[in-house]
């Protein structure tokens, strides 16, 4: 915790991680974020690192709540699968650094990968067939 002025009102800011609380399609869920507060106007400054930091859990819980595997469920699946991410984005499309945003939760999977992410996670012998 380090002590910062607010850019909005000037007054005393403060640079910690504080519980936010997000709305998400109606949903809401906290995650503990990092970046300059200020208790005078409620002003929260959120840096590019601060939002690489909760980049992965904030993609997580939309996916969650939008049906979608989640980024680490993407990577276990992919791994399963035995394929690379270059490999994974050739055999499902959107390009050889794809699944890399998707497991870093940069980028929501689209629905029909993670469907068919899905489908050979139960029946990996159907891999074969498709791969
Ligand atoms: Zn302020």
């Amino acid at each position: 915790m380090s002590q910062h002025i607010c850019e909005l009102c000037g007054a005393q800011a403060v640079r910690e991680e504080r519980l936010v609380d997000y709305d998400y399609k109606g949903r809401s869920f906290s995650l503990l974020q990092p970046g300059i507060y200020c208790d005078s106007c409620g002003e929260a400054v959120l840096e590019p690192e601060g939002l690489k930091a909760t980049r992965l859990q904030l993609q997580t819980e939309k996916s969650k709540i939008d049906g979608l595997l989640t980024p680490l469920e993407i990577k276990r699946i992919r791994r399963k699968l035995k394929l690379n991410q270059a490999r994974a984005g050739d055999e499902f499309g959107g390009g050889k650094n794809a699944f890399s945003r998707y497991e870093q939760g940069e980028v929501q999977v689209p629905k029909a990968v993670s469907k068919l992410l899905f489908v050979l996670d139960h029946h990996p012998e159907l891999a074969d067939e498709i791969l």
